[in-house]
């Protein structure tokens, strides 16, 4: 008799040997349709496996990341089966699925392949999987798996590296990979399938290795769905940071400076401190303490803090001095230093919370291929704050954050969010640092926190640091991708670590408990989610330029020049184009660079001493004094500032 649990904890018996696909089939045909894969005692099964016992039975469909990964690998097998029937001297490596689709490494062996053998690949790819052929795992003793890829060094190395007994081929239609299993039950689920890129990639990632070529693809289980993906690569193109960054002088790399560090250009770094400040105020209200601490350390301090044992050999290396066996390393994070300005005085319970905020740049060595835009860089500075408390202030703490947060979203336009909280493994406590009571009682806290708060979320158990549980927030941008935002995090380790104390109402020495908490994340990477939500077009409180003075011709430039004086008065921040162009050139120009506000002055605007306010995208709003605009612009500026 097989029993299963379902994760809604009904049981059900079926005869022994049924497959996954019969229990989906017994539950509805929906079920039946739309499972991609499944896990069985927390393994993943193919759907037609035989299963005999008893455990818990977790159907995937698309709509989740383990649906979504069975169906890219297997598309991957159909990739390879394609590449062989075009390449048959081509030798396979590895195929795995990856974040939006899946790539097969492959070494032609001096075939040319490149953009133009795309289109019949993905004839080919389409045709095969319209044949509906199931994915079938068989097991294969060590010995017979080396003599099927005999030909093959690549296959030969990783067999080699295997167990015998462990080692599992996957066939579907008259094509064979070696492969541990996690398929689709069958080809004809792939509706749609595209090969996007080829690169080049060494052989486990070593450049002493060989190079192969790395071909890129993705598929879809409905044809529309390729359509909606190619449309939102495109859009996500027109507003990739890098390249609005460029367009709209903000930021800029330099080689000589090194990779991985931005340069922030005055219109850039304005934003920036704008954005800054306006942090720094709502920290202020919630009754945070702003502080400031180097950007060097002893190395005893990250010793002392494990960050040297976790992250030392593969980070920056530790800068020496004239001074004999004097080390000091690029900051890594700012929690240590924090730990000292905790400690540099004696705490009682009636100091707590603390909370330490700092605009902290830290340094952390990303690998060159890895680094991307300013969402992946060697150097940036977080929006960082440490929150010493006792355990009971946790939840009042956590409330305290999530509304700075909402806020943030709120004042800059993010209508989607989530947030994920993640907890302890309940299978392996053993691992956690920290009491059961205090986590159980931090836990408790976030997850209540959530709930007050309305704040979308998500549980993930297993997912927790081993020195404490987290909340991360997610947004969803304009065009529907996510990002992964600031994170709150309960902390047990540094206290411990740095023999954090106060005095309780007891008089008994007590451990505070520490929150990391950074709503932006890093000022670098939210500068670039906020340009490509905004596709540019950044809020008028924040964006660099928000009006644009616009003489129709030399003659009114000196007219100009008073409007921009009177707006500067106002905390307006305007120019004149007092270039010699049709006044038609200069709209498109100022359009191009996302001004929120083009004032057209002639000869009528001059006599009556107006401007005409044509808006960004909107058009013509008619005449106004320059007074009149700057309270517009001051009355939407409040209005979108004010909801704290
Ligand atoms: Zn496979
Ligand atoms: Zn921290």
């Amino acid at each position: 008799m097989l029993t299963i649990t379902l994760p809604d904890g009904s049981v059900r018996s079926y005869p022994d040997g049924s497959t996954a696909l019969q229990v989906a089939e017994s539950i509805s045909r929906g079920l039946a349709q739309n499972a991609l894969t499944a896990k069985w005692n927390g393994q993943s099964v193919e759907l037609h496996e035989a299963l005999s016992g008893s455990g818990s039975l977790v159907f995937f469909t698309w709509d989740q990341p383990e649906g979504k990964t069975a169906f890219w690998h297997s598309s991957a097998h159909v990739l390879a089966q394609s590449i062989l029937h075009f390449y048959p001297d081509a030798l396979l490596t590895i195929g795995p699925a990856i974040e939006n689709g899946f790539y097969y490494d492959v070494d032609f062996r001096g075939a040319a392949f490149g953009e133009g053998d795309f289109e019949k690949l993905d004839k080919q790819m389409l045709e095969f999987a319209r044949e509906k052929s199931a994915f079938s795992k068989r097991s294969v003793t060590k010995a017979e798996a080396l003599t099927a890829y005999a030909e093959n060094p690549f296959k030969t190395e990783l067999i080699e590296n295997l167990e015998d007994g462990s080692i599992t081929f996957c066939d579907h239609a008259d094509f064979t990979d070696l492969c541990r299993g996690g398929h689709i039950p069958n080809t004809g689920l792939i509706k749609a399938i595209k090969i996007m890129k080829v690169a080049g990639a060494y052989w486990r990632a070593n450049d002493k290795n060989p190079q192969l070529t790395r071909v890129y693809g993705v598929s879809f289980p409905k044809a529309s769905m390729l359509e909606e993906h190619l449309a939102l690569l495109e859009e996500a193109k027109k507003r990739d940071h890098r390249k609005l960054g460029r367009e709209l002088e903000l930021f800029t790399f330099s080689q000589k400076v090194g990779q991985g560090l931005p340069l922030w250009l005055p219109k850039g770094a304005a934003l920036r401190e704008r954005l800054e400040n306006f942090l720094k105020a709502a920290q202020k209200k919630a009754g945070y303490l702003p502080v400031i601490t180097p950007h060097i350390a002893s190395k005893e301090l990250y010793v002392l803090s494990g960050h040297y044992e976790k992250y030392g050999k593969d980070s920056f290396q530790p800068i020496l001095t004239p001074e004999e066996g004097e080390e000091y390393l690029l900051k890594p994070m700012n929690c240590p230093h924090h730990c000292e300005i905790y400690k540099s005085q004696p705490r009682s319970y009636r100091d707590l919370p603390l909370r330490f905020a700092e605009f902290g740049t830290v340094y952390r060595y990303e690998q060159s291929g890895e680094l991307h835009g300013l969402t992946r860089v060697r150097g940036f500075t977080q929006d960082d704050a440490h929150l010493f408390c006792t355990p009971d202030q946790l939840l009042d703490e956590f409330l305290k954050v999530i509304d700075l947060v909402l806020y943030i979203f709120k004042t800059l336009d993010f209508p989607s969010f989530k947030a994920q909280v993640s907890l302890r493994d309940p299978d392996n406590p053993s691992k956690y640092i920290g009491s059961a009571e205090n986590w159980e009682k931090a836990e408790k806290a976030i997850l209540e926190a959530a709930k007050i708060k309305e704040l979308p979320h998500v549980i993930e158990y297993g997912e927790a640091a081993f020195y404490g549980p987290k909340l991360d927030f997610m947004v969803r941008d304009a065009i529907g991708r996510e990002w992964q935002l600031g994170t709150i995090q309960v902390d047990y380790n540094l206290p411990e670590r740095f023999e954090l104390e106060y005095k309780g109402a007891d008089n008994e020495m007590h451990r505070p408990v520490m929150i990391h908490r950074a709503p932006f994340g890093s000022m670098e990477r939210f500068v670039a989610v906020l340009i490509e939500h905004c596709g540019g077009n950044f809020p008028l409180w924040l964006t660099p330029e928000q009006a644009v003075v616009l003489p129709v011709s030399e003659r009114f430039n000196e007219y100009a020049q008073q409007v921009v004086s009177l707006l500067e008065m106002s905390d307006i921040r305007a120019l004149v184009d007092d270039r010699n162009e049709k006044v038609g050139r200069k709209i498109r120009d100022a359009e191009m660079r996302k001004v929120p506000f083009m004032l057209v002055v002639g000869e009528k605007e001059q006599e009556s001493q107006t401007v005409s306010v044509r808006r960004h995208g909107e058009g013509d709003l008619g005449a106004e004094s320059p007074a009149e605009f700057a309270e517009r612009v001051r009355a939407e500026v409040a209005q979108r500032l004010s909801a704290l």
